[in-house]
């Protein structure tokens, strides 16, 4: 399992339950969506409506679970919880949606990812509070009106652009989160570390910060990782020794590079001169499958410029070549 991944299993969503914001004030970063949501709980709340129904979008372990858990706690109300993947037949969602009470909030996680009829009777529940019960088969059958109590559907999906238009019309309010800068990462790990109750200091909280790719998810794993390594290797202070000294075991780089990751790198700069090189080749170098070389490596290294996607093939910018503490060919253009 790697270390920098912002995915999460059902043990680490365990650990993170302790660690979630339960306000919208605890909160930290993302200001524009939070004052814009902000504004959106308050004012329903003072109408004594349930809000306009919400959609988040971003990448995984950026808040997108936790702020629905708030909408709801904002609205005084209780969270229902399930996903695009889990709902196999629209049958399965009009079972949820009609046992919701009046003001709750569902969450439907990865809601790209509902089946097309689930997702058509979600059209009909969101926008008119009704869904239609079918009764009987084949051409005896008839469609049945239920009536739905009011309630909010806050949806969450990595890739709003997947989302088909008419869906995403009938959410009232689109946010967008985006990666935590390194400040606002150091202020996620010194409240962790308080609900953990380990003392970790300021420098320590800089350096596990600047190794977390901008994901608060994978701040929280290294603080717990630098946790261990204090009790069992050090005298169970959290101080920078503690913090390079434990990433080091795991293998996270100072920029947050996993041995996959410098793999990629090495092996474009090293045996390909840089590239381009093709992703199949690439992935073949280090030993592992195409498909985990491009979606769980090369975001990240795309993302902070290591990397460059051509049509050629992938190429190693200078940052990758520096970042390895090698000299760029001089042909390679800068
Ligand atoms: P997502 O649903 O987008 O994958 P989650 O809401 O599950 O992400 O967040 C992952 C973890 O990161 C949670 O345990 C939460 O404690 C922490 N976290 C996320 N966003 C914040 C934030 N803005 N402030 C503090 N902790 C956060």
């Amino acid at each position: 399992e790697r270390l920098v991944t912002a995915s999460a299993d059902d043990v680490e969503r365990a650990a993170e339950a302790a660690l979630r914001p339960r306000r919208l004030d605890e909160f930290v970063g993302q200001h524009v969506v939070r004052e814009q949501l902000s504004l959106v709980l308050e004012a329903a709340t003072s109408r004594g409506a349930p809000p306009d129904h919400v959609l988040l979008s971003g990448p995984p372990g950026l808040g997108k679970t936790t702020l629905a858990m708030i909408v709801a706690a904002e609205l005084g109300s209780s969270l229902r919880v399930t996903s695009g993947p889990a709902i196999q037949h629209a049958g399965d969602l009009a079972a949820v949606l009609s046992s919701l009470e009046e003001g709750e909030v569902l969450f439907l996680d990865e809601i790209h990812r509902l089946a097309r009829p689930a997702e058509e009777l979600l059209y009909v529940a969101m926008e008119d509070f009704r869904v239609d019960v079918v009764v009987g088969k084949g051409a005896g059958a008839s469609a049945i009106p239920l009536a739905l109590p009011p309630f909010t559907v806050v949806g969450a999906t990595t890739r709003a652009g997947l989302l088909p238009a008419p869906l995403r019309d009938r959410f009232g309010f689109t946010g967008h989160l985006d990666y935590y800068s390194s400040s606002e990462l150091e202020k996620v790990l010194h409240r962790s570390a308080r609900l953990l109750d380990v003392p970790l200091a300021a420098d320590a909280a800089a350096e596990i910060a600047r190794r977390s790719r901008g994901t608060p998810r994978i701040a929280n794993r290294l603080l717990r990782r630098v946790r261990d390594w204090a009790q069992v290797r050090g005298d169970g202070r959290l101080d920078l020794a503690a913090a390079r000294a434990a990433l080091e075991v795991y293998e996270v780089d100072p920029i947050g590079l996993d041995r996959l990751d410098r793999a990629v790198l090495d092996a474009l700069c090293r045996r390909f001169g840089g590239g381009p090189v093709g992703l199949g080749t690439l992935a073949m170098t280090v030993g592992e499958e195409a498909e985990t070389v491009e979606t769980v490596a090369e975001p990240y290294l795309v993302r902070e410029g290591y990397v460059a996607r051509t049509p050629r093939g992938r190429v190693a910018t200078p940052a990758a070549w520096s970042h390895l503490g090698l000299e760029p060919p001089a042909d390679q253009p800068a």
